[in-house]
């Protein structure tokens, strides 16, 4: 039984005034562990701002962001990574001089283990896990490549991967697919879908054959509130939806 408080994420409450323009405003969303949310909503709607109020780069102007057990809107940007939540922007952000390789190692978290310690075994440990996370993210023949010949889907792929490897609790993703290739959009999805188990995942995206392929729940934003939250199907048919969003 749900008792409601098995929430990984609860927000409430949450507003962000930027001289008296409130981008974010009063808004409430409840992510569960497993739930694969999608955002959408027109431009200009808040969505980029609720992830930056997520992961600290924004501070709230009033309310709540309960990560777990944990206050959000109290901790730094740096706290927020360590509390469990991943963050990827709209642009890559991965080491184009580096191997694949070299890109996860240098993501995996360091001082995990005894006393972050570089041992033998430590060493075959890191190297499981970037093998482990490389095939999961399409890039287990990649591994020796230097990053900045990959495609742009296979960057896209890294940076998630990079993500991966800090295994996050939850995982937010600023429009992951713009660019890719319909096989690209495919193998991405598979990821996605793969990827919510044993965590939460929020993605903000505007394609909408995506959308419907991976959502578990849609929350549309318009003007920093909810317009309407469910499934694809009943929010696609939205009347509000249609108007503000989907009929243009
Ligand atoms: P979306 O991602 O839905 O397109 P954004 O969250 O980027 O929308 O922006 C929502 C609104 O908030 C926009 O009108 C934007 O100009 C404004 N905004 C976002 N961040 C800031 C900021 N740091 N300072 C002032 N205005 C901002
Ligand atoms: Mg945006």
């Amino acid at each position: 039984m749900s008792s409601g408080t098995d929430f990984t994420l609860a927000i409430e409450g949450l507003t962000v005034s930027f001289d008296g323009f409130k981008a974010v405003d009063d808004l409430n969303m409840y992510i569960d562990r497993n739930e694969l949310r999608v955002v959408i909503g027109p431009n200009g709607a808040g969505k980029t701002t609720v992830l930056d109020l997520i992961c600290g780069k924004t501070k709230a102007t009033d309310g709540s962001i309960k990560f777990k057990n944990t206050e959000l809107t109290r901790l730094s940007e740096h706290q927020i990574v360590r509390a469990g939540v991943g963050r990827k922007f709209q642009t890559p952000s991965i080491y184009e001089n580096l191997t694949v390789f070299e890109n996860l190692e240098i993501s995996y978290p360091k001082g995990r283990g005894v006393f972050g310690s570089l041992t033998f075994e430590r060493t075959a440990e890191i190297d499981t896990q970037i093998r482990k996370i490389a095939a999961e993210i399409f890039l287990d023949q990649h591994l020796e490549q230097e990053a900045a010949l990959l495609s742009h889907g296979q960057k896209q792929w890294l940076e998630i991967g990079m993500l991966l490897i800090q295994d996050p609790e939850l995982l937010m993703l600023d429009e992951p697919v713009a660019g890719m290739s319909v096989r690209e959009r495919e193998q991405t999805a598979e990821l996605l879908q793969r990827i919510c188990h044993g965590r939460s995942v929020l993605v903000i995206e505007h394609d909408m054959e995506f959308v419907a392929r991976i959502a578990h729940r849609v929350t549309v934003l318009h003007q920093g509130r909810i317009l309407a939250e469910g499934a694809m199907e009943k929010v696609q048919k939205d009347p509000k939806v249609i108007e503000v969003y989907l009929g243009h």
